[in-house]
Formats: structure tokens, sequence, C-alpha cells
């Protein structure tokens, strides 16, 4: 059953991207010890899961399942409900309190599940699982950014890898059916150079092209920073605070005019480790200097090797709450997937009336009570936990701004929270650092993103629509990717850049790039997180004491 049980915990958990819950829990935490079960197998189970979640939210919600069956959870009867109802061997384990708590009532829920099933049209369970899967198929197109530090751009690499495929004037001549897997064409992004599209189910990754690193698979707002950041003056000094694992560090680097360099603080070791395979598969081992296991928050601006830093790119650790995979869907609440309110007159009927009298309805209270209180508690929680993930945002931008010879700085996030967003920002415009060394938000006519439509909420920018103009806002999905958040900062005078030493040369091996999404939401980074958020599981911890 831990399958089961472990899939339900990570459904249930909101922060960052499916794979990441799965794939990229610490493996030496206390607090979260590693799952028994198969990642491969829990990630399956899951996205299947949330593939068919609106017709088995449906059956649920007529079954009333939940409120006759305390044990199951919603999450947990979606996965134990998939696997029975959806697939050839039933629910994988051969008994059990879970298993019986479907099995109990396998007729009910079976003749549901036909009745949802007719009335969407299908007459088999096969047409139903054909008609998801094309769904599927269809939601964020593969971005692929043009390595110019290895190939000149985007008519070499089309000539080079892509001749026989077509341009396409717009994003939704991507998908296809089958996600466009033999589909050969292509998007050319009108507003993010050397930034191209291909259908969602292009197979990129064996392609020679990216094999030899001229092909980078990157989110089409990951690239958003670097080309808002402009480093591209002679000379630029830039600094990547958070690097890893260097999607924009690259990218910066791809962007340098001559005699420019990169300085890429990364504080865990182990993501540095893929940093420097990125950069040296990118060709950035010439231009990039990695600071492995350092904090950007410790680094002395006044240094021999930072003074003359002329732009910063920070990309902090952030809650994720904009990521979604191209193969993910987010668990809907029940009540909204349910399309109407038939449970109750159904139970009233025969032998469902009967049984819907052996459960008397305060359980179905006490349900919804202790439901009501764990969701005021996850509230709490990640409320908690975005203040202190704001704190730390702002700390690193403060930090920034004290580089004396910085003229540029672009904050970005993959969160979708106005917390880790508009309100840094406007803390960081308040603050004396940025009044007394005079930084402000680049005004959108200012910039490189001038064409981008989403911006900033006014609202949450005290009003200051010159703010809410410089924000620059992706919405996960609807804008071809992640839900993402960028700004910059600029200064009219900074002190002059001086000469720094040549970058020493990295010294790397090839290897297999080992996978790790550039926008990993925090585990969490700040100490202060941390703290906040076991400060308010006490807190609960206690008041259940108490009502005991
Ligand atoms: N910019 C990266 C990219 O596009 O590939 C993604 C950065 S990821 C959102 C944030 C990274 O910052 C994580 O790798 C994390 O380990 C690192 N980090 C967090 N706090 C840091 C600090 N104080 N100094 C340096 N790195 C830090």
């Amino acid at each position: 059953m831990s399958l089961y049980i472990e899939a339900a915990t990570i459904l249930t958990s909101t922060s960052g991207s499916l794979k990441s819950r799965i794939y990229h829990r610490s493996p030496s935490s206390e607090e979260t010890p590693p799952f028994k079960s198969p990642p491969a197998r829990l990630y399956a189970l899951i996205v299947e899961t949330l593939k068919h979640q609106d017709i088995l939210n449906e059956v649920i919600a007529n079954s009333g399942i939940l409120g006759l069956e305390r044990k199951l959870s919603h999450p947990l009867a979606l996965l134990l409900l998939h696997d029975q109802l959806l697939t050839r061997g039933g629910i994988a384990t051969s008994s059990g309190p879970l298993k019986n708590a479907v099995l109990k009532h396998k007729a009910r829920l079976s003749a549901e599940f036909t009745r949802a099933r007719i009335r969407r049209g299908h007459g088999t369970l096969s047409s139903l699982l054909a008609a998801a899967n094309k769904a599927a198929a269809s939601k964020i197109p593969r971005w692929v950014r043009i390595n110019t530090l290895k190939t000149a751009g985007v008519e070499a690499a089309i000539a080079e890898g892509f001749e026989d495929y077509t341009a396409v004037a717009t994003i939704k001549e991507l998908f296809a059916e089958d996600g466009g897997k033999e589909k050969r064409v292509y998007y050319v992004d009108p507003i993010v150079p050397n930034l191209l599209a291909f259908p969602p189910g292009a197979e990129l990754t064996t392609h020679q092209m990216y094999v030899d690193g001229k092909l980078i698979l990157q989110d089409r707002s990951s690239c958003l920073p670097a080309h808002l950041l402009a480093a591209t003056g002679t000379g630029a000094r830039v600094v990547d605070a958070t690097a890893a694992p260097g999607n924009k560090t690259t990218h910066i680097a791809a962007l340098l005019g001559p005699g420019g360099r990169v300085v890429a603080f990364e504080k865990d070791t182990r993501r540095a480790e893929v940093l420097r395979k990125m950069v040296a598969r990118a060709g950035g081992d010439g231009v990039i200097d990695i600071k492995a296991g350092a904090d950007f928050l410790k680094a002395d601006p006044a240094s021999q090797e930072l003074r003359a830093v002329t732009h910063l790119l920070l990309d902090p650790s952030c809650s994720g709450s904009g990521i979604v995979g191209r193969e993910e869907y987010t668990l809907a609440p029940l009540a909204a997937a349910a399309p109407e309110v038939k449970g109750g007159k159904k139970r009233k009927r025969g032998a469902e009336k009967e049984k819907a009298k052996e459960k008397p309805v305060p359980i179905v209270v006490a349900a919804a009570d202790e439901a009501e209180e764990q969701e005021e508690t996850k509230e709490e929680l990640e409320k908690s936990r975005l203040l202190a993930l704001a704190d730390f945002q702002e700390s690193m931008v403060l930090h920034a701004m004290t580089f004396p010879a910085a003229r540029k700085i672009t904050y970005s996030t993959c969160s979708i929270h106005a917390e880790e967003n508009e309100d840094v920002v406007v803390a960081v415009l308040a603050h004396d650092t940025a009044r007394s060394r005079g930084w402000r938000v680049e005004r959108r006519e200012e910039g490189t993103l001038k064409e981008w439509e989403r911006r900033g909420w006014p609202n949450r920018c005290n009003g200051d629509e010159i703010v809410a103009q410089a924000c620059v806002r992706c919405n996960p999905v609807e804008d071809g990717g992640i839900g993402f958040f960028v700004v910059a900062f600029v200064r009219d005078s900074a002190e002059e850049p001086e000469e720094t030493p040549a970058v020493p040369v990295a010294d790397n091996e090839e290897e297999e790039w080992g996978g790790l999404s550039d926008c990993e939401p925090a585990d969490v980074v700040p100490q202060t997180a941390t703290e906040a958020v076991s400060a308010v599981k006490k807190k609960k911890n206690k008041k259940r004491q108490k009502n005991k």
C-alpha cells in the first residue's frame, strides 16, 4: 500500500513540479525520508491518475465513497480508483484496509464509472483512454534555445539540423493530436532572439545538435532574465548569483560582448557539479568562472574580483509555484470537478439509500472538520514559507545592490505568488540600500521586453503603474510554459568598472547531463523558512493535543 500512500503524499504537496517532488527528495532528510516505491512507478501512477481525474472525481462524488470510508482521503481515493477502474491489473496490492475500502463498493463504483464514461460519449474504456491521451499531448511546446556560443544563430541552426522542417507563424500550429511527434515544424519566437519552439512531443535529446551542445532545452520564460539583463556591452562583468543548473548562466555567456566574463555562484555543491557539466557542454568554459559551494550572500562586493561587476542576474530559490511539467496536471478540488450534485438524490434510492443510512452524518461532519483544519494548517504553512522565502529573496537583491560598479540587476522567480514577486520589488525599492544608491526599476519602454504583454499586478505595487509595467509575468501554460516573473533594476550612475584578472578556465570532464530543473524550488533554502514552517507545525500540534 506504500505506493498509494506515498503517491497521495506527493499529490497533496504543492511545492515545485511533480518531477522535483518525486526525484529530488533529499535522501538524508529525517523529515522527508526517501520513498519506498520506485520513483518511475510513482510518477506514472500520479500522471495517469491526474490525466483522468475529471471522470474519477465524478465517480467519487456520485458514489459518496469518501463519506462512507473514512480511511480514504481524496487523493488516495483518486489513485486507488484509477487503478481499480482504469487498469487491467486493478489495485496493485494483494490485500489491505485501503484496498478493502474500495473493493467493498466495487459494483457501485463500476456502475458510476460506466455512467460517467457514457455521459462523455465513450462507448468503451479504450475510447476514453485514447481521448485523454490526445488531450494530454498538446499543452506546452518544446522550447529550444540556439546556443550561439557554438553556432551562429537561428538560420545556421535550421540549415544544420532542421532543413526539412517548416516554419509556422503561430504556436497553435505546433500542436497535433499525437503531440506532434511526427510533425516537422518549428516556430521562431518573436521576442527572445535565437529561441525556437517545436511540437510538445518532439524528441530532441537524441538530435546531434543537442548532443553537441548547440541546442539547449530551455523554457521560454527561463530565457527572459538573461535577455532582459542584456549584458552585451564590451567588457561586461556579470554575476549569476544562483546559477545551477546553468541555463541562464550559459545564456548570459552567449549574449556577452567581446571581453565579457561571468562569475557563477552556486551554494549547493551537488548542483554546482551539474552546472559545471552544463557549462562545459554549452562551450562556456572560457568565459564562465564557477564558484562551487559559494554563498552569494557572503560574497564581498569590494573584492578585487567583484568590484568591477556591472550586471547581476538573481534567480534565487523560490516556492516553484509556477512550475508545470509538460506531462503534468494539478490536483483539482473534488467539488469543483464534480459536474453536478447527484450523490444526494441517488443515495436515496433503494440499496444505496440503505448504505447511506448505515453511516451516520456526524462522521462526515467530523471528516469535514478535519479536512478544514488540515486546509487551514496548509494555508498557514504556505504563508509562513512564502514570507520567509520573500525575506531571503529580498536580501539577495539588496546584497546585489551593494556592488559598487553594478548598473543593472535582474530578479526572477518561477513563482506566481505576489509575495515573492511584486511584494519583493516594492520592499526593495523602499529600502535604504536601494534609495541611497540610486536604484530604480527599469521602465517597460527602456527594456528589451517591452512587447511582452503580461505585466505585474498594480494592486501589489501600491498602484504604481510604472513599477507594475516594469514587472514581467508569465502565466503557466497560457504563455507557452511555466509561470514566471522577472524585473530589472537599474541605476544611472555607478563607479567605473576596473579591469579584473582573467577568469580561470574551469577544469571539466564531459559526463552525462544529470537533469535538474532550472527552476528548482527551495528545499527550503533560508534557515528562517524552515524555522517558520516548524513553528506553525508545532502550534498546530499543540492545538490538536489541547482539543483531544
Ligand atoms: N538560474 C538557474 C538556471 O536558470 O539554471 C536556476 C537557479 S535555481 C532557481 C536557484 C539556485 O540557487 C539553486 O541551485 C540553489 O542551490 C542556489 N542558491 C540558493 N541560495 C544561494 C545562495 N545564497 N548563494 C548561491 N546560490 C544559492
